[in-house]
């Protein structure tokens, strides 16, 4: 097919479905244009690369300079960038085709995506419940064929709690591993860009594009990558389970998740057995002190992230006739603000002041050393380590709102990945028997052992 011919396609899908999921904040009028660039400088000859053409949905938190970029919140309604965040720019060098911008939780805070400024993206497996989140626009779009590639934002299971409750794939890379230059920071000791596919082959392949040192990002790596493409190609060839040790954390119990993710992952344990691999328990004592530390962590760069939203250098300014400059500030950011955002706002700052640092910021950073060593300890003894992704299928809309501790459970073992800067991919392990919705697994690998997951996923695929 031509570029023109797969982007004319995905764009209806957009149009027949898109009014009941609601995956997209915007659509690019643009697309075909550049899908029709695509196939013209393929039929002169170009030699592009294996993505050179494909449809690509983006997420809302990336800056692009030809759509506004919102990062699903009110007060940055309308904004455009003066410059494409540097995982879209490789996107477009690489000829992939910006099909919209997709759904999020307000400044990716949230595991249901119904924190949107704009409404909820509905789970298309089924309308009444949540895609999860906060990437739920690009999983959804993934899911419901509105888009084949989509890129997400991963800071505290962003990318693969999504990734689980819409059967796609999901994955964060190792921090640094991609570019965080014109991602919205949310806390940017733990954000990382990556993507969400329908294949680990896929997710190899746009992972290929995205991956790299960027002179813009100090916490880049230096690094020569591998292709992940090749790693998922390996994997899906053959007997890479063979031998390949997998760890089990025994204080992740799996009392805390609904029975049937429970009984699909010791199903996925078991094809993993057949498969060659050794199931050994590890012990990890800190991971689930995770969430505890993670929501003092997340809230204190979040806080200190979203102070330039003062009214004066970016998006929406409130008038207050008479008002003073911090009148101004108050009212636009009491206006352009959801209540997630302020809550953790609050946290933030409250965590952060004097007299309190130590005993909070300060405790949680404790606590991220050792989750680390923890890491550390039990990659001594094996290749990779597998955790359900998240603690239960898709919820119905509406039934976490009102309560946020709920809410951050969703993330409990996806958070430990980001706090210690480890790589993760979330894969389909099947349905879950009590509700015929989707379960992922997810594998965790030592940093910079990211392409060792997509030749563990791609074999269990
Ligand atoms: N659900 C988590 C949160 O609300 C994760 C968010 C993310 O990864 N961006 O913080």
């Amino acid at each position: 097919v031509s570029s023109v011919e797969a982007t004319t396609a995905h764009l209806e899908r957009i149009r027949a479905v898109d009014g009941e999921i609601h995956a997209f904040l915007h659509v690019n009028e643009a697309a075909l244009e550049a899908a029709a660039d695509i196939d013209r400088r393929r039929a002169a000859g170009e030699k592009l690369g294996p993505v050179a053409g494909v449809p690509l949905a983006i997420k809302d938190v990336l800056v692009t300079t030809d759509m506004p970029s919102t990062s699903g919140s009110r007060i940055l309604e309308g904004y455009m960038s003066p410059f494409d965040a540097t995982v879209v720019a490789n996107a477009r060098a690489a000829g992939l085709i910006p099909l919209g911008k997709t759904n999020m939780d307000e400044f990716a805070m949230g595991s249901s995506t119904e924190h949107s400024a704009y409404g909820p993206t509905h789970n298309p497996w089924h309308l009444d419940r949540v895609p999860g989140g906060s990437g739920g626009g690009s999983a959804a779009a993934v899911a419901a064929f509105e888009a084949p590639l989509a890129l997400g934002s991963d800071t505290g299971g962003s990318i693969r709690q999504p990734a689980h409750m819409t059967g796609t794939v999901g994955v964060k890379p190792t921090y640094g591993g991609v570019s965080r230059y014109g991602a919205i920071a949310l806390a940017s000791s733990l954000d990382q860009v990556g993507p969400v596919t329908r294949t680990v082959l896929d997710a190899g392949l746009l992972h290929d594009v995205i991956a790299g040192h960027d002179v813009r990002d100090s916490t880049s790596l230096v690094e020569a990558w591998p292709s992940f493409a090749d790693a998922a190609r390996e994997g899906a060839r053959g007997d890479v389970l063979k031998g390949l040790r997998v760890g089990v954390v025994r204080e992740l119990p799996e009392a805390g998740f609904q029975p049937g993710v429970a009984s699909s992952f010791r199903n996925a344990l078991n094809k993993l057995e057949q498969l060659g691999a050794e199931i050994v328990e590890v012990s990890a004592p800190h991971f689930e002190h995770g969430v505890a530390a993670y929501y003092l962590i997340l809230p204190a760069e979040a806080s200190s992230n979203l102070a330039k939203f003062d009214s004066v250098r970016f998006g929406m300014r409130v008038d207050v006739p008479g008002g003073t400059v911090e009148d101004v500030m108050a009212a636009t950011r009491d206006a352009g603000f959801g209540d997630e955002v302020k809550r953790r706002i609050i946290l933030g700052t409250y965590a952060l002041s004097a007299g309190y640092y130590d005993a909070y910021y300060g405790s949680a950073q404790k606590v991220r050393t050792l989750i680390q060593q923890d890491f550390d300890a039990a990659f001594s003894s094996v290749d990779v380590i597998a955790t359900p992704t998240a603690p239960t299928t898709a919820f119905r809309l509406g039934e976490q709102l009102e309560d946020p501790l709920q809410m951050y459970l969703n993330d409990v073992a996806t958070i430990p990945a980001n706090l210690a800067g480890i790589p993760g991919i979330s894969i389909p392990s099947g349905l879950a028997e009590e509700d015929g919705l989707p379960v992922g697994i997810q594998f965790l690998a030592p940093a910079r052992e990211d392409a060792r997951l997509y030749r563990v996923g791609a074999a269990m695929e």
